[in-house]
């Protein structure tokens, strides 16, 4: 069980009469993304979460690493991944990849990229609602002159509710028993397991991270989770879960940026959500920076950033259809395609294409260190 290391008691005091430029709720994947664009310039910036930062994982926590390296987070890393295999009740498919996963360390990840974010602040505090020029916590009423949600799938700052199980939204259940075994990313999807869905099993040096994910928010991912690992003959211990969105939403609103999850950032299919938390992170810092610098007003920055994510569209289109498509093929006709998908060309050309969706240059390009003396003014 995590234990809470929160501020507690005396040191959880009001934080309501606080005002700062910029508002980042959630410290996690997206949250840190934004902070870090933001380093070095001299806005007030202030982060706030329900826990500290990398206190509470809910991710099996494999990203691309050219990403981790892109972000200087290699230290993080346990494991580097170079291939990944693909089952059915017909066979194993293995795929060795143009350029590899990495599992890595989510309390240590987080810290790294803390490190990178200069001046900004961080408090805990849970957020509940946008009010008027802020929002509302648990610690008071926080103004800001801009104000980004990373808080993940349940968009607190939208005024549209977003509930399981009716939204769409997959859900995931993992465990991490210490295992020594394992080289590659292994993905089951096999209908004895989850009807539509996909088991997997991450090694972590030392450690597996062995989880169920389904896309039918109804279907329960528990006792598939405990068979699986009884199939890979290791202890289903240290669980751990939560959802994760399938369907692109509004990346801006009510003149709040959303980001990662809570912008429905993270990819059909694959539930992949930590790399586009990081791009889309990314993009959303260089709009406010530029806003900070006196180069665009905020309008205008919550409108290229909406367009930028929206510009993504086709592809979250195209892995939600193939997400709705195939695990409704019959197995034999689904083992035959991933036997076809394992030539080395098409892997290469398809993983190749894959990665460039959310390209780790895109890290590079404008790096925080660029930033300029902003003004607060325009904000
Ligand atoms: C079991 C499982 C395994 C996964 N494995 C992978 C994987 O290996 N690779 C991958 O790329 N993706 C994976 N995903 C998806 C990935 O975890 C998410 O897409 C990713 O975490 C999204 O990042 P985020 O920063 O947008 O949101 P989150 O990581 O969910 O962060 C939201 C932050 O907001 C905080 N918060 C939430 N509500 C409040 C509130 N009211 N007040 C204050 N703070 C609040 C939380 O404490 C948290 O720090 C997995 C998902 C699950 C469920």
């Amino acid at each position: 069980m995590a234990v809470r290391a929160t501020a507690r008691g005396s040191e959880r005091t009001d934080l309501g009469g606080t005002e700062v430029d910029v508002l980042i709720c959630g410290a996690s994947f997206a949250g840190l993304a934004v902070a870090r664009e933001l380093a070095n310039s001299a806005a007030r910036v202030l982060v706030v979460d329900r826990y500290e930062i990398g206190e509470r994982a809910t991710s099996a926590c494999a990203a691309p690493t050219p990403w981790l390296l892109a972000l200087g987070l290699e230290r993080s890393i346990r494991q580097e991944i170079p291939a990944m295999s693909f089952a059915t009740p017909h066979g194993r498919w293995r795929y060795p990849l143009p350029w590899s996963w990495s599992s890595f360390d989510y309390r240590q990840l987080c810290q790294e990229l803390w490190r990178q974010c200069g001046q900004a602040r961080f408090e805990t505090a849970k957020v509940e609602s946008l009010v008027e020029g802020g929002i509302k916590t648990d610690r008071g009423i926080i103004r800001a002159g801009m104000i980004v949600d990373a808080l993940g799938w349940r968009r607190v700052l939208d005024r549209e509710g977003y509930q399981p199980p009716d939204a769409p939204l997959s859900r995931g259940l993992e465990v991490h028993p210490h295992d020594d075994r394992g080289e590659d990313l292994d993905i089951w999807i096999d209908r004895s397991l989850v009807g539509r869905g996909y088991g997997w099993s991450v090694p972590a040096g030392g450690e597996r991270r062995v989880g169920i994910g389904s896309y039918l928010p109804r279907d329960h991912v528990r006792e598939p989770v405990v068979e699986l690992a009884s199939r890979l003959d290791c202890d289903a211990v240290n669980y751990q879960g939560n959802w994760f969105p399938h369907r692109l939403r509004d990346a801006t609103g009510d003149q709040v940026f959303f980001v990662g999850d809570s912008a429905g950032h993270c990819v059909p299919l694959s539930g992949e959500g930590i790399r586009p938390a990081f791009y889309f992170g990314i993009a959303c810092g260089r709009e406010i920076r530029a806003v900070l610098e006196g180069k665009q007003p905020l309008a205008e920055a919550l409108v290229k950033y909406r367009d930028f994510s929206s510009s993504h569209s086709r592809f979250y289109s195209l892995t939600l259809l193939l997400q709705q498509l195939l695990p409704a093929l019959p197995p034999r006709v689904l083992s035959a395609f991933l036997a076809v998908m394992s030539r080395p060309w098409i892997v290469r050309r398809a993983f190749g294409w894959y990665l460039n969706q959310a390209s780790p240059s895109f890290a590079d390009a404008g790096s925080a260190a660029e930033i300029q003396q902003p003004v607060a003014a325009g904000v």
